[in-house]
């Protein structure tokens, strides 16, 4: 691995050991890294200047708009959201310096457990909603929630803390990149989006469509639709909003938990229920105290 260690730019290398792998997504790699100083673990998200563009036109100087937007996701503060530690700007590439997630991504978690039993999926999707009313306070929506993004703190017990990541810069990635979400599963993207393929001008809204299909799947372990078909029909069914709840699924499971899904899984996003509304909810709002010191 330490082979690896001379392709970083020396702004890195002099003050991080960069390791490992911790995982890929659509825009970049993230490693493990230790800070020289002080040893302290951090994950490194590298991220190539080729994909990034303003209003449609490449950028490898990030001395404007994407800066002024990093500044402002570092002083993003709240115990659910990955902290920013510092962003390195090198000519072909940003280095972004995040807190250290150790438990892996609940994407993996609901694979190994194959689902969570209600009390669990609550104690999670509470403090999911509270990160995300927090971004949309801040004037952020996070545009790609999903299992992937969201990272566990802590892999021995399933009533973990959870802390989301890979918000707030997906606006600035290029059309190919946008491209790349509408050929990978379209699963959590809401309708309206998929109705204009990502041109049209939509809301904070789309999270709470996206938080609705996690909850789905946190409760019975698959998605509300399927590709079985293909992803052209997928896209229809989310467009039309064609999803159901199978008996044989969920017959253990509250009215109140079908009833909420139902509320964020609204295709008219001016009738989606707003995020103040979910935690008002007869499913979420007697939830246990402990639940709520969560966050
Ligand atoms: P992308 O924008 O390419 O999707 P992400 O920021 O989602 O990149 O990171 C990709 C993957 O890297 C995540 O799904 C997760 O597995 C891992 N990862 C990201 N941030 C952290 C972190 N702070 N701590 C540990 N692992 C992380
Ligand atoms: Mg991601």
């Amino acid at each position: 691995e330490s082979s690896d260690d001379k392709f970083y730019p020396s702004q890195l290398r002099d003050k991080y050991t960069i390791t490992k792998t911790l995982g890929k997504g659509a825009y970049g790699e993230v490693k493990l890294a230790f800070e020289k100083n002080t040893c302290e673990k951090y994950a490194i998200k590298i991220v190539s200047k080729k994909t990034f563009t303003i209003n449609g036109k490449h950028k490898t100087d990030l001395n404007n708009q994407i800066l002024s937007e990093i500044n402002i996701l570092k002083k993003l503060e709240h115990p659910c959201i990955i902290k920013i530690k510092e962003v390195i700007d090198t000519p072909d590439t940003v280095f972004i310096v995040l807190e250290l997630v150790e438990g892996g991504e609940l994407f993996d978690k609901i694979i190994s457990i194959e689902k969570y039993d209600e009390p669990t999926a609550k104690f999670l999707f509470y403090q999911m909603v509270q990160a995300i009313k927090y971004l949309h306070d801040q004037g952020i929506t996070h545009r790609d929630l999903k299992p992937e993004n969201i990272l566990l703190v802590s892999n021995e017990t399933n009533e973990s803390l959870i802390k989301i990541t890979d918000f707030g810069l997906s606006r600035f990635f290029d059309s190919t990149s946008v491209m790349k979400t509408f050929c990978g599963t379209p699963n959590y993207l809401a309708p309206e989006v998929l109705k204009t393929r990502g041109q049209g001008a939509y809301t904070n809204k789309i999270d709470n469509w996206s938080l609705g299909v996690i909850l789905y799947i946190c409760l019975v372990g698959f998605p509300p639709f399927s590709d079985e078909k293909s992803v052209q029909s997928m896209e229809q069914q989310i467009i039309k909003g064609a999803y159901s709840f199978p008996a044989e699924y969920w017959s253990g499971i509250s009215k109140e938990a079908i009833d909420l899904i139902k509320n964020l899984m609204c295709v008219d996003p001016l009738q989606r229920i707003s995020l103040d509304q979910v935690l008002e909810h007869d499913w979420l709002k007697n939830c246990p105290e402990i639940t709520k010191r969560a966050c």
